[in-house]
């Protein structure tokens, strides 16, 4: 292997360790518990699970945390009408629509009452509107992305003036990482299902993030040497060797990969553990900017 492992796991664990000592000083100081409201809609397990461990998280880090569950065939009225209260509620820090939202709910017009103060998933039009804007500055960035260029910048990767490709354009990952990349002076192609010659774009990149959910799509040869590798991608692969009968793999071949990058991110143990220790991050953030409102 010449790559350097890039340790989502302990990078993500060092975030949680900082974010819970803020947590106690607040606490300490007799401010409030920043407090976490997660909404979901239906009964999804995959996104059960992922609420449910938003949820612990939390309490793991001394935060508060609230769970609303509703069914799935909730109303778009009840579902904001539930967004309308917890954006007025002032013991909520910050909300989490979980996603994806039942097909018959519009998913864009229930983010777009989320209360940008309280926008800790960064999905609101206004917060991605200024992430895209020059000078402008969101009050949040999306988890995931803003987690991939935290692992850049801990390991002392150089952004700017770097030949970045981000394969995937979805609103959660892809748009907003390149976004960032864009907004850190790196030099950015995004790519898609319609890219033409994907090896070969792919191939001039310093920086790779992929993030289109295609196991292992992205092989050794495909990469310069060197380059750093952020694979977002979680996908399940069958694995005999496995109890479950698979395992969880990236969108980049990594047994490959690991032979002609310079780093590169595991999968499990990559990107992973930082989406929930940015979403931590921006909950404590989210206390910060309610003290300032309840102080004016
Ligand atoms: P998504 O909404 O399905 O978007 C996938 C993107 O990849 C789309 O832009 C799509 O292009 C592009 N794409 C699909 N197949 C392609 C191909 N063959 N060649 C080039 N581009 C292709 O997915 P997502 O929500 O962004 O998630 C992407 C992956 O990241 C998934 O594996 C997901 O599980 C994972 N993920 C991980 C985390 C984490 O915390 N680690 C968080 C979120 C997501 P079009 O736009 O043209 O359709």
């Amino acid at each position: 292997m010449t790559a350097q492992l890039i340790n989502g796991k302990l990078i993500a664990q060092q975030v949680r360790e900082e974010v819970a000592a803020e947590v106690a000083k607040r606490t300490a100081a007799g401010k409030m518990k920043p407090t976490l409201a997660t909404v979901l809609v239906g009964d999804r397990p995959d996104s059960a699970a992922y609420v449910a461990s938003k949820g612990k998280a939390c309490q793991e880090l001394g935060m508060g945390s609230i769970s609303e569950h509703l069914p799935a065939n909730a109303t778009q009225e009840q579902v904001e009408s539930l967004v309308r209260r917890l954006n007025a509620d002032p013991t909520v820090s910050g909300i989490l629509v979980q996603l994806p939202l039942p097909l018959h709910l519009n998913e864009e017009r229930v983010l777009q009452l989320v209360s940008i103060e309280k926008d800790v998933d960064g999905f609101s039009p206004i917060n991605i509107g200024r992430l895209a804007q020059k000078g402008r500055e969101p009050l949040f960035v999306p988890c995931t992305p803003n987690g991939c260029i935290y692992l850049l910048d801990k390991m002392g990767i150089q952004i700017e003036g770097a030949n970045a490709v981000v394969l995937g354009r979805s609103n959660i990952v892809g748009m907003p990482a390149s976004l960032l990349l864009v907004s850190r002076n790196a030099t950015v192609t995004i790519c898609h299902s319609h890219t033409k010659n994907l090896p070969e774009v792919v191939r001039q990149a310093d920086i790779l993030i992929a993030a289109i959910g295609r196991t292992e799509m992205v092989r050794g040869d495909w990469i310069k040497p060197g380059a750093t590798i952020i694979d977002v991608g979680m996908n399940s692969k069958p694995d005999s060797t496995k109890k479950s009968g698979h395992r969880l793999v990236g969108d980049v071949n990594f047994e490959e990969a690991k032979e002609v990058a310079g780093f590169i991110t595991p999968v499990p143990g990559g990107v992973g553990p930082m989406t929930i220790a940015m979403l931590m991050k921006n909950t404590l953030r989210a206390a910060g900017i309610q003290d300032q409102k309840l102080a004016q």
